[in-house]
Order: structure tokens, then C-alpha cells, then sequence
């Protein structure tokens, strides 16, 4: 097992993290830029650093910085969390070399998964159902409009390194195709660097369904049931709950196995979530992400499995904490997300907190790291 463990975030996942390595008995370190000095993270771990100046670019992107925190501490591993680095194989990759643990999966795992255009065409290699679309990237108009009347419209252009419901344009006929090429090319180019995109059929009334699942490197893997995230605000998720109001007890085991006997072929480690549209009982696979979701709390309720403590005993080499035949999912979990936004950018926006009082009661939990002014 670790004896320190470096935190690379901030935030409700960081102070998530801090709580999971305290009943593991491993110390922790928080990193933070010169803005978080006082954030409740940096507050309750063991040990911290300060990173750089308040651009994520320069304190919680910055792997030198990263690497040094460590080397000062003396910690054994590092927690990506999710957002930051946690989706970069260069990273994992870099941490490896210096003899320190990455909480997370294989750098070739991430890799694969990180570039929807290749994510999709394993999933279908190893018999996960696709959306139907386009092969791979489409390269030019001509080749979009003759895949488009094969799928059928309304089609949906997206970006191969798209995240965060951007890099996204439905072209609802043939006349829209154009333009939402165009559009969708130019957004993916300038939100992540890389213009490519890819056709999928546009699902029209889809719910959004998650399985869970739980792998131990060494071809062992489980699925812990799904998350229902249809409730969407521009194709970001709101409200999460498990397990989904629409899904009965034979396909969510069917699909559950699927996804679970996938893992065990690629020796999947750690935690992963594969996402899926449902439409008139057909599963569609849309991306995987390799790291603990915002909306585990819901999967953790019902189950009974702490999958942040899970998912640094496996990293450290522990074996899967159950069997298939002993998950059990037992009553209802719904995760509401509380944004505090500028009402009219609708960016991110906390100000000065002068009151908090969070609901408690048996059944309710916070994941929080925001606290009152004092
Ligand atoms: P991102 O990585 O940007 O979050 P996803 O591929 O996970 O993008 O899709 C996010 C959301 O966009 C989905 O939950 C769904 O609401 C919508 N979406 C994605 N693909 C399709 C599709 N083919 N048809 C209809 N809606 C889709």
C-alpha cells in the first residue's frame, strides 16, 4: 500500500480523496495555487505545497511542479481526481518513470479511450454496441453527406477530443450538413487543438445511461450497476440517479456483463465509467472515461462500495473488492449538482459564502469543499 498519497486537485473530489486515504491510514499532501491557500483541501490535509500562480495552466496542469511537491514530500503516489491531468497518459506516463503511482488506469488505456474516434472502434472490437456513424474521422464534405444518407438524418457532427458537450452540431437534413461541419471543426479546433470530427446517427429521445465498473489489471472486472444522467443542461449532466427509473433487472445485467467481460479482455485497471444512449431498448456506447466520475456517490449509495478506497487499494495491487454474484443494488440514489453561476454568463461564480447550511438526516449526503466566511 502507498504511505503518501500527492492529491492533484482541488475542490469537493480533492477533499473526497483526503477523506479516503485517512481511513486507509495514508498520509496526504494538497497541492494548490496561490489563490487556494485557504481552501478547505489544503485545510485538512497533512501536508501541502503551493503549485504556482492561480492559472490551472501554471499551478494544477503543471506536471514539473507536480513531480517537485512529491519529491519534497516524499509521497508515493499521486490522485489525479478527475478534470486536470486526470485523462493525460503523458502524465501517468511521467509518474511511472519517476517511480511514483498513478491512481488511475494504464497509460494505454487512457490514451485509447481519450480519442472518441478510436474509443469507439475498441468498443465495437470488443463487442460493446455503437452508435451508428461514420468509420472514423470525416475529411471531407462529400464523404459526410454519402455516410449521412447511409445513417439516415438527422446526424450528429462531434469532436474526436471532445469533452464538456463541446465540438458538438446536429445537422438535422442534408442542408444543415455544411454548416455544422464547419461549426462543429472550428469549436474542436480552438477548445482542444485537434479539428476532427465524426458522424452519429442524432438519437432522438435517448436517456443517457452509465454503467460502472471495477477492473484489477490482471483480467479480473465487475460492473456495479448504472447512473441514469439524462436530465441534461446543454449535454451537460444535472441530476444523476441509480438505479435508472427505466431499466429492468435482465438488461442491466446484460448490459453490465458486456461492458464487465470487455474489461476483463483489455485488463482494465481501476475505475471506469461506460457511457451509453438508450433508445427503445437498444444500447448505444458513446465514450468511456477512465476516472472516478463527479456522480460515483450515486453508484457508492447503492452498492456499498467505497470506490475512491477501492480504487487506491487496486492502484496499490489489492484485488477486486467483491464478486459479481455478492454486488448487490439496493434502493435509490439521487445526486443533484448545485452550481453557483453569474445568473447572466452562467459561468462559474461563488462570491463570498456569508451562510451555509447544508441539509443532513439519514440517507443524505454532501460532497462539498466550499465553507462560510468567517
Ligand atoms: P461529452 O464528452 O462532450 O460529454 P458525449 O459523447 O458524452 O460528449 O455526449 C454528451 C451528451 O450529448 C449525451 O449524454 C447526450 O445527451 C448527447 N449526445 C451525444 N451523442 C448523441 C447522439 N448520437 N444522439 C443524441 N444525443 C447525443
Amino acid at each position: 500500500m502507498f504511505d503518501k498519497i500527492l492529491i492533484a486537485n482541488r475542490g469537493e473530489i480533492a477533499l473526497r480523496v483526503l477523506r479516503a486515504c485517512k481511513e486507509l491510514g495514508i498520509s496526504t499532501v494538497a497541492v494548490h495555487s496561490t489563490a487556494d491557500a485557504d481552501a478547505m483541501h489544503v485545510r485538512l490535509a497533512d501536508e501541502s505545497v503551493c503549485i504556482g500562480p492561480p492559472p490551472s495552466k501554471d499551478s494544477y496542469l503543471n506536471i514539473p511542479a507536480l513531480l517537485a511537491a512529491c519529491e519534497i514530500t516524499g509521497a508515493d503516489a499521486v490522485h489525479p481526481g478527475y478534470g486536470f491531468l486526470s485523462e493525460n497518459a503523458r502524465f501517468a506516463e511521467i509518474l511511472a518513470d519517476h517511480n511514483l503511482g498513478f491512481i488511475g488506469p494504464k497509460a494505454e488505456h487512457i490514451r485509447l479511450m481519450g480519442d472518441k474516434i478510436e474509443a469507439k472502434k475498441t468498443a465495437k472490437r470488443l463487442g460493446i454496441p455503437v452508435v451508428p456513424g461514420s468509420d472514423g474521422a470525416v475529411t471531407s464534405e462529400a464523404d459526410a453527406l454519402a455516410i449521412g444518407k447511409e445513417i439516415g438524418f438527422p446526424v450528429l457532427v462531434k469532436a474526436a477530443a471532445g469533452g464538456g458537450g463541446r465540438g458538438m452540431k446536429v445537422a438535422h437534413t442534408e442542408a444543415d450538413l455544411a454548416l455544422a461541419l464547419s461549426t462543429a471543426a472550428n469549436e474542436a479546433k480552438s477548445a482542444f487543438g485537434d479539428a476532427s470530427v465524426y458522424l452519429e446517427k442524432y438519437l432522438q429521445k435517448p436517456r443517457h445511461i452509465e454503467i460502472q465498473i471495477l477492473g484489477d489489471g490482471r483480467g479480473g472486472a465487475i460492473h456495479l450497476g448504472e447512473r441514469d444522467c439524462s436530465l441534461q443542461r446543454r449535454h451537460q449532466k444535472v441530476w444523476e440517479e441509480g438505479p435508472s427509473p427505466v431499466l429492468a433487472a435482465a438488461a442491466r445485467a446484460r448490459i453490465g456483463e458486456t461492458c464487465a467481460k470487455a474489461m476483463r479482455d483489455m485488463k482494465y485497471l481501476g475505475v471506469g465509467t461506460i457511457e451509453f444512449l438508450y433508445e427503445d431498448g437498444e444500447f448505444y456506447f458513446i465514450e468511456m472515461n477512465t476516472r472516478i466520475q463527479v456522480e460515483h456517490p450515486v453508484t457508492e449509495s447503492i452498492t456499498d462500495i467505497d470506490l475512491v478506497l477501492e480504487q487506491i487499494r487496486i492502484a496499490a495491487g489489492g484485488d477486486l473488492p467483491a464478486k459479481q454474484n455478492d454486488i448487490a443494488i439496493i434502493g435509490h440514489a439521487i445526486e443533484c449538482r448545485i452550481n453557483a453561476e453569474n445568473p447572466q454568463t452562467f459561468r462559474p461564480s461563488p462570491g463570498r459564502i456569508t451562510q451555509f447550511h447544508p441539509p443532513g438526516g439519514l440517507g443524505v449526503r454532501i460532497d462539498s469543499a466550499v465553507y462560510q466566511a468567517t
